[in-house]
């Protein structure tokens, strides 16, 4: 479960997050939606510790990060896998090393890595493109290696930020789909931070919606979406006062 209580960040003084409150529950597919430039992207960096931040707390599984070692930052950072719209995959390496790249940074034995990382390719479909190169793939395989390296840790969290936002209508479905049975099979708790409304429909059983900063709106998505409170008009442009 993770926590978020009060949390304010700045950079050189300027307030990217102001006062976020926020809860998200085991085992959810949870969305948070804004505009550009809201803070979405850096309010994931501050839970996954690649941000501090000048006040409040986020308590991950009871932990609080602000209370962690740089080393047990990096040992709790095992725990959440990150994916991104440009990928973040290593040009040089094929798709087998760039999901391996996590168990060699951690020293895992050379057999381990390659049963794990064979598993998650087969999971994820791409087990017939493990000797490619990032540039012999497509957008929608290159996010299945991106995803199969966030997995591979075997981490209880999956942090998603606009994962298919470089992606077409087709490859956005089927990743979605990819993301929601990862979900069911290793249980695990996903964020899913998106400027895309069809994807929040789609994956997500809770949401927030972030507005300069600050959390405007929580609940259900299903709910928000059928009631189209104001802070909902806003974002989607249905707002006429
Ligand atoms: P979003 O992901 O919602 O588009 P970001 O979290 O990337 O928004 O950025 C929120 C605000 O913080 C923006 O105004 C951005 O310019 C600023 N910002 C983000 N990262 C930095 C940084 N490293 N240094 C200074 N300002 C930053
Ligand atoms: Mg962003």
């Amino acid at each position: 479960m993770i926590e978020v209580k009060n949390l304010n960040k700045s950079f050189k003084g300027i307030s990217v997050l102001k006062n976020i409150n926020l809860t998200i529950q085991d085992n959810e597919i949870y969305g948070l939606v804004g505009p550009s430039g809201v803070g979405k992207s850096t309010l994931l960096n501050c839970l996954t510790g690649l941000e501090i931040y000048q006040s409040g707390s986020i308590a991950i599984d009871g932990i609080k990060l602000e209370t962690l070692s740089e080393f047990k930052m990096r040992q709790f950072r095992k725990n959440m896998g990150m994916i991104f719209q440009n990928f973040s995959l290593i040009g040089r390496k094929d798709a087998f090393h760039n999901i391996a790249l996590p168990m060699e940074c951690w020293k895992y034995p050379k057999n381990e890595i390659k049963n794990r990382v064979e598993e998650l390719a087969e999971l994820t479909g791409i087990q017939d493109k493990l000797k490619c190169r990032p540039s012999e793939l497509s957008g929608g395989q290159k996010q299945r290696v991106a995803i199969a390296r966030a997995l591979v840790m075997n981490p209880k969290y999956l942090l998603c930020d606009e994962c298919t936002s470089a992606l077409d209508p087709k490859s956005t479905v089927a990743i979605l789909g990819l993301l929601k049975n990862l979900q069911q099979k290793f249980k695990i708790t996903i964020i899913v931070v998106t400027h895309e409304m069809d994807v929040i429909q789609n994956l997500c059983e809770r949401m927030a919606i972030l507005d300069k900063g600050e959390v405007s709106l929580t609940g259900n998505v299903k709910e928000i979406f059928e009631n189209k409170p104001k802070e909902l008009k806003e974002l989607i442009g249905e707002d006429n006062q």
